[in-house]
């Protein structure tokens, strides 16, 4: 079974008022092959307007002179109504300019009526056909299209626009007739600001439009309106919004300012009146009470303290002070403030300082302690078991001064997902009803903003093996940096002596090992009698520290291994005290000092002092870069020139300690004066000093006879190879670089006084 396919009728309106001319036009269209005609006549104009209101043609022949009017008339004010119905003039008038004017009437073609063929009725019906179609498809694609469109010519004439770029330029079609191309460019200058469109407008109507020009084809240009009126409208709506919100927010800090500042006036009358109380004669069961009083009291007082702080802050209300303070001081007594929270639950707590850090620094020390109570706070509070450690250093960064605090415990630690919950306000990382803890999660958000008055920085890691670790970084200025490098200079020269620690806590081998660390010296770590004792008789130890909390050692028997020999001194014997809760438990044994708990700089100062005054000798290799014998006193006699104060305070303790004796110049001058008075056996001298620089003091003590052989080290803060050349040009012996490598300044002086030694021999 085959099916045939028909081919589509094509609908031709003929407008047309001679009957004759109608039939011939007819018959030529049904001659057109392949497809068939089919041919509705209107003798009028007004037939003609209603068959096109009525059914769709494909096509409309309209010839030139209809009804007493013309063909130009009815397509230029009909046709325009019916743009899917292309229409051909038909004309017996033989005028090139009527092409023209068909043209501009809307017409698609123009046929001459005496030359009209089937052939050319075809062509010219499925040219017209095809164009319509292809003006259909760009109509369909311009009005759905998001955004407006005008094209423009190369002349700037409107040529093609969609119903969306006539809302824009708010362009109504008027009561009769279409919108013209003029009118459209009318639209369009009366946007230009200065003769140019402007990149974003607004409309009467409070619309927003964005618009875009583009390169369009024949050197035309194509102009898109983008409407954007919900985005300005959203962009508006969060500006308020964020201004609504800080308002709000201001308000907030202020009224927690002000409530705050009000609930602490009556809290402090109970808290007050408790103490008084307290005062009285109370039986047990009434102190229990009272101190359940005092002990909410004190709690709900801190957390209004952390809120009034928080909302000062905001609001903008604190300042912080300026002043010199002892950073020890404040970092001991957190700890100390702490210690009995800590030891109630069996935890280690240490403050370890290097040595390095200055006694003295500039800033708000309530401030600095406040934020210190905080995180140690917390780290006792979310540790179980194991220890607590605050560890203070101090760095140059980027140019400041700094000291760089670490709290580190060995709790839980924080889940790595819930870290970027850290320092944010009332937020706690643990939120569940079951918590363990409680805490109104003020804390890190207030040393946070603390911090960052201070223009410091705070930040959390997570610990090594466990637990947390916060760093906290403060710009403390410091004038008095001298204090620190002296007692550094002291542990330096300490450095490398083996310490024996004799505890089975883990965490107390992990503080001592802290302390070990900053201090260069070699810890053993003995969990029992029997260990300890192995460890004694295998190395030259020069203190054994015992923890009175330690029950499995026996001190006596320990002893026995320290001190063998009655009478001979054998190593520093130092006794960790109990928590304060448990008192003192010295057993009626001689240690050379008992040291309190917490652990502090008070542990430095005591091996220190005793280590010094047993003057053990270090262990040969156990440092790099550490001596490897105490040197014997000697008579080698330096004179120092020098500008730079704390430099000179480390070399005067290092120097003398190590059994020299020394004398100090400030600059080049004195020194060329001082050589004249005294004699001595080695110079040290800084190349760049005021008043007489190095080269020039070592050329004028050179010139001297009797000064020629002295050795003169010079000391120079320059990597250029040509200054350290000039420094043995001027006739310096040696040079060391700065800032100075004390051991390698000690093996150079070590060496001098060996070769003189030799030399007194000889002679
Ligand atoms: P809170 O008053 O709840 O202690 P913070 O702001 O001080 O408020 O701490 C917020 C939360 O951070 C705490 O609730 C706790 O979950 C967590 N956190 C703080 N410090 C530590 C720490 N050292 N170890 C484990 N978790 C901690």
């Amino acid at each position: 079974m085959s099916i045939e396919i028909k081919p589509r009728e094509t609908t031709v309106l003929l407008v047309e008022d001679d009957r004759d001319d109608f039939f011939l036009t007819e018959d030529l269209l049904k001659c057109i092959p392949r497809e068939p005609h089919r041919v509705v006549w209107a003798a009028s104009y007004d037939a003609a307007k209603l068959e096109l209101s009525e059914r769709p043609f494909d096509v409309a022949l309209v010839d030139y002179r209809i009804d007493g009017r013309t063909g130009l008339e009815f397509i230029s004010e009909v046709g325009v109504n019916f743009p899917h119905c292309p229409m051909i003039l038909l004309t017996g008038l033989q005028d090139p300019e009527l092409d023209l004017a068909a043209q501009q009437a809307g017409a698609v073609d123009y046929l001459a009526k005496d030359s009209l063929t089937s052939e050319l009725l075809d062509r010219s019906i499925r040219y017209a056909r095809q164009n319509t179609q292809r003006w259909t498809l760009l109509n369909t694609v311009l009005e759905n299209a998001a955004a407006g469109v005008v094209s423009c010519d190369a002349n700037g004439l409107p040529v093609v626009w969609n119903k969306r770029a006539l809302a824009a330029l708010q362009v109504e079609p008027p009561k009769q007739g279409k919108i013209s191309s003029a009118m459209v460019r009318d639209a369009l200058s009366r946007l230009m600001v200065d003769g140019v469109l402007p990149e974003e407008f607004r409309t009467d109507a409070k619309r927003s439009y964005q618009l875009g020009i583009s390169a369009g084809s024949d050197g035309g240009t194509v102009i898109s309106f983008h409407d954007v009126s919900s985005r300005a409208r959203t962009e508006q709506l969060l500006r308020q919004a964020a201004a609504d919100a800080e308002a709000a927010n201001q308000a907030k800090s202020n009224f927690l300012a002000t409530m705050s500042h009000e609930l602490r006036t009556p809290l402090n009358g109970i808290l007050g009146m408790s103490r008084v109380l307290a005062l009285s004669n109370l039986d047990s069961s009434q102190r229990d009470h009272l101190s359940v009083i005092r002990g909410s009291g004190e709690a709900l007082l801190q957390i209004i303290n952390d809120i009034l702080d928080l909302s000062k802050i905001e609001a903008g209300r604190v300042e912080l002070d300026d002043t010199e303070f002892e950073i020890s001081s404040v970092l001991e007594d957190t700890v100390k403030l702490l210690a009995s929270t800590a030891f109630a639950k069996g935890l280690e707590l240490a403050v370890v300082l290097d040595p390095l850090l200055p006694q003295a620094m500039n800033g708000d020390p309530l401030r600095v302690r406040q934020i210190l109570i905080n995180l140690v706070g917390n780290a006792i509070k979310f540790t179980t078991a194991g220890s607590v450690v605050l560890s203070a250093k101090h760095e140059i960064r980027e140019g400041l001064s700094v000291v760089h605090l670490v709290i580190t415990d060995t709790g839980n630690g924080i889940a790595p997902d819930k870290v970027d919950l850290l320092f944010k306000k009332f937020s706690q990382v643990d939120s569940s009803n079951t918590r363990n803890h409680s805490g109104t999660g003020l804390g890190l958000a207030l040393c946070k903003e603390l911090v960052r008055l201070m223009k410091g920085s705070i930040w959390y890691e997570p610990g090594e093996r466990q637990g947390s670790t916060f760093h906290l970084c403060l710009p403390l200025g410091s004038e008095h940096e001298a204090v620190g490098l002296a007692r550094q200079a002291k542990v330096r020269a300490l450095a490398g002596s083996r310490l024996l620690v004799v505890t089975p806590s883990d965490a107390i081998a992990k503080v001592v090992q802290c302390y070990a660390d900053v201090m260069g010296q070699q810890l053993f770590w003995a969990k029992s009698e029997r260990e300890a004792a192995a460890v004694l008789q295998q190395n030259q130890i020069a203190a054994v520290i015992l923890d009175s909390m330690d029950t499995t050692t026996d001190p006596r028997n320990l002893l026995r291994n320290v001190r063998p020999t009655p009478g001979v001194k054998g190593p520093v014997l130092l006794h960790v005290d109990g928590y304060p809760a448990q008192g003192h438990q010295a057993n009626g044994i001689r240690y050379d000092e008992t040291l309190p708990r917490p652990f502090g700089l008070g542990f430095v100062d005591a091996l220190l002092r005793h280590l010094q005054t047993r003057q053990p000798a270090p262990v040969a290799g156990s440092q790099p870069g550490h001596r490897e014998t105490a040197p014997t006193p000697s008579r080698l006699r330096i004179l120092m020139a020098e500008d730079n104060a704390p430099n000179r305070l480390v070399a005067s303790a290092l120097l003398r300690s190590a059994g020299y004796e020394l004398e100090m110049a400030e600059d080049g001058l004195q020194a060329v004066e001082m050589v004249k008075t005294k004699t001595f056996d080695v110079i040290l001298m800084d190349v760049q000093m005021p008043r007489l620089d190095g080269i020039a003091a070592t050329q004028r003590l050179r010139a001297q006879p009797a000064l020629r052989d002295v050795p003169i080290i010079g000391l120079t803060a320059s990597a250029m190879k040509q200054d350290r050349e000039r420094c043995l040009q001027a006739g310096m012996t040696d040079y060391l670089p700065k800032p100075v490598d004390w051991d390698r300044l000690l093996s150079l002086l070590e060496n001098i006084e060996k070769a003189a030694k030799l030399k007194l021999n000889a002679a």
